[in-house]
């Protein structure tokens, strides 16, 4: 069976030109399944034969709304998604003033290890389809209302690691027939996987790419992050430098910010003495707290942020969306999990 929302409408093309279908039928499908039908039967402008001919041949995914959370405080919604094969990931909505914007997962778990992150506790269960990426999109869009113009891949999972699917979607959700989201309004999250950025940057797509630095010295990084033990710092900031000399689009580097371990004054001294010379903007993550952990907010947020301002580095400090909803990723589904276990007899009606 295939996967029909994951095909590009070149993809759809030609497998229904094997079906001796004509052309224009590419472009109302593709409409069709972007617009986020849940079956063949809504498709009205295809004839009945070819319907039962997709039926048979292909399906449609279609996520259910496991959990929903709205916050009193900002609007901000999480959604928790059940899919297809009874795993759950997490989508954010929240609004600002420049637009709504959509932050989505790409794969159900995470293999990285990060120690302050809530994903990657229990590892990564498997990558998600470009479609299951989409879907968060679309599926958001029309439950809540809410017309979306930005995406941030700032969910559960690390992009690079799902390359293809994730460089896929991005495709399927800049086509004008579809969703229809340009590349500027997208950004994409990573633990920094190297090989992976040098990658990206030969594909030029003008989406913003952040990098999770969290320590400007190794040994701290190394300690957060196990990708760090080897990759290291100096290897991480050449690649971020030539990526931006391949694509002319500048770094936006996040550096979430805990108590005694990556917060003290030498370490925006040393910060700042990386990214001198370079085009980039740092902002700065007041740590989530996350039950299984001990690590602490940060107090020295703001002292941080003017010691790097002082030196001639921007740097921001990440607004708080959704405190009230457990709006840090990876904290609803690891409910949800527990529950699970509690209660076994759900996933099997599924
Ligand atoms: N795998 C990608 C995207 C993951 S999450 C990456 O590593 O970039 C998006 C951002 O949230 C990352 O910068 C991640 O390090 C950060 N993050 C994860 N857990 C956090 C927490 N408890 N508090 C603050 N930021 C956190």
């Amino acid at each position: 069976m295939l996967d029909i929302k994951s095909m590009l409408p070149e993809e759809l093309g030609a497998w229904l030109k094997e079906l001796g279908q004509p052309s224009f039928r590419a472009k109302q499908i593709f409409q069709w399944l972007h617009r986020g039908v849940t079956s063949f039967d809504e498709m009205t402008n295809l004839p009945k034969t070819l319907r039962e001919t997709l039926r048979t041949q292909s399906y449609i995914t279609v996520p259910t709304v496991e959990r929903k959370q709205q916050s009193a405080l900002d609007g901000t919604i999480k959604y928790l998604w059940r899919l297809r094969d009874g795993n759950c990931v997490e989508t954010v909505l929240m609004r600002y003033q420049h637009g709504n914007t959509v932050c989505v997962s790409c794969q159900v778990g995470c293999n990285m290890g990060c120690v302050f992150c809530a994903s990657t506790l229990g590892g990564k269960v498997r990558d998600l389809e470009p479609s299951e990426i989409l879907d968060q999109v679309i599926f958001t869009q029309l439950d809540s209302g809410a017309e979306i113009s930005n995406i941030v891949m700032m969910g559960i999972g690390e992009p690079l690691d799902n390359f293809d699917n994730v460089t896929k979607f991005l495709n399927l959700v800049n086509y004008p027939d579809g969703v229809n989201i340009g590349m500027r309004h997208i950004s994409l999250s990573t633990c920094g996987l190297v090989k992976k950025i040098d990658k990206l940057a030969q594909l030029g797509l003008q989406l913003t790419l952040s990098v999770s630095l969290h320590a400007p010295d190794d040994e701290t990084r190394s300690r957060l992050m196990p990708v760090n033990r080897a990759v290291g710092v100096d290897l991480l900031m050449d690649t971020c430098r030539r990526y931006f000399e391949q694509t002319g689009r500048r770094i936006s580097y996040e550096y979430a910010m805990i108590d005694g371990i990556n917060d003290s004054d030498a370490q925006a001294d040393l910060l700042v003495k990386r990214l001198k010379g370079q085009p980039g903007h740092v902002n700065l993550i007041p740590l989530n707290h996350v039950e299984e952990s001990p690590l602490k907010p940060s107090r020295r947020v703001r002292q941080f942020q003017q010691r790097l301002e002082a030196q001639g580095i921007t740097a921001t400090v990440r607004r708080k969306l959704g405190s009230d909803i457990d709006a840090s990723c990876g904290q609803l589904r690891r409910k949800q999990m527990k529950q699970d276990q509690l209660h076994p007899g759900k996933d099997e009606a599924l």
